[in-house]
């Protein structure tokens, strides 16, 4: 598993891309997913990723996974599971003072993260942990937030379609017309 792990942040710059794809399909589905019910295949999909995600990080589902924003390094194999890092023990050839036979979690961090397109991230302090989200699955969250931020937008983008056209018409009554207006403009269906 460590070999693995290692490898995982030497080709850091791969996973970050499968990644980002991983996280278009999730956001693809949210209507599916939205239509079984999230809470339904919450355990499915938090076993999957258990499952892919131990074997490729030695990930220990912590419910927030910021393996983008760690160079591919998972912070929870840190001995004192710090959340940004490294801290002042690492050991001369970047070893772990907790235990000197690993190499430092946060060192390689940086490592992988400097191969990485949005490796900048690593800079952003991160929150703690919040342990009541442990063992559910990062992928399902966050795919569902941004699913709901991307709706939200779509929608503040058809509203502000909506009050252009309501502009047009009170200041150009002849111009509005010409092009095909929203529904929502005229006081039609959502
Ligand atoms: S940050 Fe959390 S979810 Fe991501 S690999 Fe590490 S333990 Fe797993």
């Amino acid at each position: 598993m460590y070999r693995i792990r290692l490898f995982a942040i030497r080709h850091s710059r791969a996973f970050e891309w499968i990644y980002q794809r991983v996280e278009q399909v999730m956001v693809a589905l949210d209507p599916v997913f939205g239509k079984i019910g999230y809470d339904r295949i919450e355990r499915p999909v938090a076993f999957t990723e258990r499952c892919i995600k131990t074997v490729l990080f030695d990930c220990k589902m912590c419910g927030q996974c910021v393996l983008s924003s760690t160079g591919m390094s998972c912070p929870m194999n840190c001995p004192k599971q710090l959340r940004n890092g490294p801290c002042g023990g690492v050991r001369p050839g970047g070893y772990c003072e907790v235990k000197p036979e690993m190499k430092c979690v946060w060192a390689l961090a940086w490592d992988g993260a400097s191969r990485m397109k949005n490796g900048a991230q690593i800079e952003t302090v991160l929150p703690p942990v919040e342990r009541n989200l442990e063992g559910s699955s990062s992928w399902l969250r966050v795919s569902r937030e941004k699913a709901a931020r991307l709706r939200e937008a779509k929608e503040k983008g058809r509203a502000a379609v909506a009050e252009a056209f309501a502009d047009a018409r009170a200041k150009e009554p002849a111009s509005a017309p010409l092009a095909e207006e929203p529904a929502r403009a005229c006081g039609g269906n959502k």
